[in-house]
């Protein structure tokens, strides 16, 4: 989902309030049959019925793989799958002048609150990537890394955990939009985002700081463990030569600076120790990684 453009997110979360509206509208009907022991919608009796009802045709007829692979999504089938049947059972009870135990009616109840749960969580996450991430490489946005490294902060203050960041710019990246035209540079800067989100550990954050330039977070880690990592991220970047569209392949470098969230000190302050190391691997070279030291000043 975190690649999934803004239009397409906004759409999203039109299409499933139109689904949620209607699956409450399905519902109210539902009562009202049982209640008034009405003659049942004959849709809400088939074997199928949880693809017949409209949430249900607007959940099978959405084929975006991002949303596909959800977790949360996959929920919402299970959870409406199953209501429809334990619906279905208290309809044929209400049919048949059958009274309907409060276990039976509790079951139904239970499913019901599990799928609207699961449908506000769905909503939750479309928003988090349509409000915390940067558009273009579905990295996390500013707004929310200074959010996020505060909370890390805390932990850092009570002696829970150390926490390193590392700032991230690419080498010479200018002259890849001089060379090939600012769309290929968005191609290499979505490419780079892939391949760091794959590569660093799932409790490991990537932010888009600015332009070209990336804060990675990495949280119960020291300095000597994030160096490790960021020698293998900037080892791995070397690598990712890549011909976009019908370019020659073009491969990248970059720098990086290290420092650890530091008791005592802002957020901001430990990212200006980052920074200053960022330019210490600039100055001495580019394509290296520096951890911050006194001598760096900050
Ligand atoms: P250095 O090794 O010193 O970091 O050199 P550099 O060329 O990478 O650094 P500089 O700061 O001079 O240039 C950064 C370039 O990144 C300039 C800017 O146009 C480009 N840039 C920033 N944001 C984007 C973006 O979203 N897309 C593209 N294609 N380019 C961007
Ligand atoms: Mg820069
Ligand atoms: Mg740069």
């Amino acid at each position: 989902m975190p690649r999934m453009n803004r239009e397409k997110l906004q759409s999203a979360l039109r299409e499933l309030d139109q689904a949620k509206y209607n699956h409450e509208r399905w519902y109210k009907d539902l009562i009202r049959s049982i209640t008034c022991q009405l003659p049942p919608d004959r849709h809400d009796l088939a074997d199928n019925a949880y693809r017949q009802c409209r949430f249900g045709q607007w959940y099978y007829n959405y084929t975006d793989k991002e949303f596909v692979n959800n977790q949360t999504y996959q929920s919402i089938e299970v959870e409406h799958r199953k209501m429809h049947g334990l619906a279905a059972n208290l309809l044929n009870m209400s049919v048949h002048r059958e009274q309907i135990s409060p276990i039976d009616y509790d079951d139904f109840a239970n499913v019901l609150d599990r799928l609207r749960i699961n449908i506000e969580i769905l909503k939750h996450e479309i928003e988090e990537v349509l409000y915390n991430r940067d558009p273009l490489t579905g990295a996390r946005n500013r707004v929310s890394m200074l959010s996020d490294l505060r909370s890390l902060m805390e932990l850092v203050q009570r002696g829970v955990q150390d926490t390193s960041i590392c700032i991230m710019d690419i080498d010479h990246f200018k002259r890849i939009n001089d060379t090939y035209g600012h769309q290929i540079g968005d191609q290499v800067l979505m490419h780079v985002t892939e391949y760091i989100t794959e590569h660093i550990r799932p409790y490991d954050k990537i932010y888009r700081y600015g332009g070209e330039e990336f804060l990675i977070s990495m949280p119960n880690t020291e300095i000597e463990t994030a160096k490790m990592i960021i020698e293998r991220i900037r080892e791995g970047l070397m690598t990712l030569t890549a011909a976009y569209s019908d370019t020659e392949p073009i491969s990248i470098s970059a720098s990086f600076g290290i420092a650890l969230l530091t008791q005592d000190m802002s957020v901001e302050e430990s990212i200006e120790r980052a920074d200053n190391a960022l330019y210490a691997s600039k100055k001495n070279g580019r394509n290296r990684l520096t951890a911050w030291d006194p001598s760096m000043g900050a």
